[in-house]
């Protein structure tokens, strides 16, 4: 198998702590590339020295719409300098989130907007963060967003779904399909457009059932990759060929 962990978060402090073996496990679960989402310079710069024979490692960096509030003009001056060094393949992960209320929903709105136009001026992919803010994500990426976008770890209805195949998005599954209570989001894959869907950990967060409430970590994509596999009733061996084009395609590779 050649799977694609389409959103990790390996630089973070909890898994850059065991980063060796982190990958290591992640070639021995037979993953080949890994989406590395950057969430500040730090992880960024981490990011920059991965290196593995076996697997590729592409970066993203964005400010998450619940770091709003440290960041400031400055960041963003940084922000574009890293643009410009042309390492990024995606920007992001940036979006709206209303369920942790920290960062005023105005602040959000507009750092997203702020974010959209840069990965327009760069002509990168963005990679969405979407919680319990549907409705007005959505708008906004109606207006702003003239790149590729991605709903990652994707919680919303199978209505919502359709509505982004119709916007001409992408979605990315998390751990969250394979819970046993997650019926609602598992009828989400049989509506989506095959080209359009991947999967990812989202790790250190929501391990993959029967994983839950381990800390999750790239070798776990293969219990979600084969959920969504089973639910469209397709052959894994297929699927990973469709994904393995799917992004390539999200990327512009
Ligand atoms: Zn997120
Ligand atoms: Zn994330």
């Amino acid at each position: 198998m050649e799977l694609i962990d389409s959103h990790a978060h390996i630089t973070c402090d909890q898994l850059y702590d065991r980063i060796d073996e982190v990958i290591n496990n992640a070639v021995e679960a037979k993953v080949a590339r890994i989406l590395v989402v950057c969430t500040d310079f730090v992880s960024y710069e981490r990011a920059l020295q991965l290196h593995h024979d076996k697997i590729t490692f592409d970066l993203a960096l964005g400010f998450h719409p619940c770091d709003l509030n440290e960041f400031n003009e400055e960041s963003y001056e940084r922000f574009e300098q890293i643009l410009k060094d042309g390492k990024l393949v995606a920007l992001g992960e940036i979006g709206l989130d209303y369920h942790w209320d920290t960062v005023q929903r105005e602040v959000q709105k507009e750092g997203f907007i702020r974010q959209l136009k840069l990965a327009d001026a760069y002509k990168l992919p963005v990679i969405i963060h979407m919680r319990d803010a549907t409705q007005d994500t959505l708008d906004i990426l109606a207006e702003h967003a003239n790149t590729k976008f991605l709903l990652h770890c994707f919680s919303a209805s199978k209505e919502v779904a359709q509505v982004i195949m119709k916007m001409g998005g992408y979605i990315s599954f998390a751990g969250p399909i394979t819970f046993k209570n997650a019926k609602g989001l598992q009828e989400v894959p049989q509506v989506c457009d095959m080209n359009r869907i991947l999967v990812e950990t989202d790790c250190p967060y929501l391990a993959p059932h029967p994983y839950r409430g381990k800390q999750n970590e790239v070798k776990y994509v293969t219990s979600t990759f084969s959920k969504v596999a089973s639910l469209l009733e397709i052959e894994e061996l297929e699927l990973e060929k469709t994904m393995k084009d799917t992004y390539l395609n999200f990327i512009g590779q």
